[in-house]
């Protein structure tokens, strides 16, 4: 049976960068070696890893004149705390906009580095909404955003406009759809969504904000000895970063960021559209500020889950089930999800409409 993989992360990746990591571990471009058993020194790794760090900047249009993008390891949850060490310390303050759970842990990391100020929250209405930023503070050393709140499903259409530095966590929704990157001082996202596979960040920095950082850190915290080294300080987590070098490339073949966003959209409309017109469902996001990455919805009557969630056994559901912190459902429809895959969801929603219906 095929199985429809709706995983908020570690998630779907496209067949054609399966199918080509899978050939890597075996036998990494005919070298007879397998690609995780080789130095990550040879020559042809060192030429994956910056031909990588070249594609992410060129899906993102940014001049590599002007960015940095680097591979580093830790999770997104490293660089909440790396982040602050490199431009915070006890005497300055950042900004943190508290927009669901990855945004206020950012939040609390930082505040064990340095000062932190909550400039806008939408946390006193269970994160349903996005908060409105507004009126910032000049003086911030930076503010610091989450573009996607994967858990209760909403996401940034804009971004406020400050001359205070932006930071951005874009774990759940970067390569996802057009905007001006150019914007931001220091983007950085977890792999395992649509950039590869767990156990890789990647980190764009702006360069005349990486001068800014300190060098009074241990050398795995400093984003510029990271970006001296070219990602090679020290071993890199080389599978994860082939399979986001081969997801990258996949990307670009697909036609970059514009057409992946066409795509986004219309599995975005499908979804909720059956949301809404389901009389046994409900989405929980305010309407305007829905994410299209992950579509967040509950049953009318709790009380049928366990029915609903036997059908899509049955169907080759997988992965709809929604964070533990919060329940319901949530269908994460990241770039490398079909839209046969969400049309077969509908389908799935309709059955069990008129199942219960009946
Ligand atoms: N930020 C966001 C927006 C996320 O969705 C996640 C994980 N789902 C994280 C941060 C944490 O990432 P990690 O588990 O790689 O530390």
């Amino acid at each position: 049976m095929n199985i429809h993989n709706f995983s908020a992360g570690p998630s779907i990746l496209p067949p054609e960068v399966l199918e080509q990591a899978s050939k890597a571990i075996l036998n990494f471009e005919n070298t007879g070696l397998s690609l995780i058993e080789i130095s990550h020194r040879t020559p042809r790794f060192v030429e994956i890893m910056n031909e990588a760090r070249m594609l992410a900047l060129e899906l993102l249009k940014l001049n590599p004149n002007e960015y940095t993008a680097l591979f580093l390891q830790g999770g997104a949850s490293l660089e909440f705390a790396r982040l602050a060490y490199n431009f915070l310390d006890k005497e300055s303050i950042a900004g943190y906009v508290n927009s669901g759970t990855w945004a206020n842990n950012a939040q609390a990391e930082a505040a064990k580095i340095g000062n932190v100020l909550e400039v806008a929250s939408s946390k006193s209405n269970q994160y349903q909404t996005l908060p409105e930023v507004k009126n910032v503070d000049e003086k911030l050393k930076y503010l610091h955003l989450t573009s996607n709140n994967t858990i209760y499903g909403t996401q940034f259409k804009n971004f406020p406009e400050t001359n205070v530095p932006l930071i951005c966590d874009m774990s759940s929704d970067i390569f996802s759809r057009e905007i001006n990157f150019n914007q931001f001082d220091l983007i950085y996202a977890c792999a395992q969504k649509n950039v590869g596979t767990a156990g890789v960040n990647l980190v764009v920095i702006k360069n005349t904000f990486l001068q800014q950082a300190t060098a009074d850190i241990p050398n795995i915290l400093s984003y510029k000895v990271h970006a001296q080294k070219e990602s090679m300080y020290h071993t890199p987590a080389v599978f994860s970063v082939y399979v986001s070098y081969l997801t990258l490339k996949w990307m670009k073949d697909k036609g970059c960021i514009k057409s992946l966003e066409r795509h986004n959209l219309a599995k975005a409309t499908l979804i909720y559209s059956e949301i809404d017109r389901n009389s046994l469902f409900y989405g929980s996001a305010k309407t305007d500020d829905r994410s299209l990455m992950n579509a967040v919805f509950y049953l009318q009557d709790e009380n049928l889950e366990q029915k609903f969630d036997e059908l899509c056994n049955l169907e080759g559901i997988s992965g709809l089930k929604g964070h533990r912190t919060v329940g319901g459902y949530r269908a994460s429809i990241y770039n490398a999800m079909p839209i046969s895959s969400v049309q077969h969801l509908v389908q799935v929603m309709q059955k069990f409409e008129r199942m219960i219906l009946k």
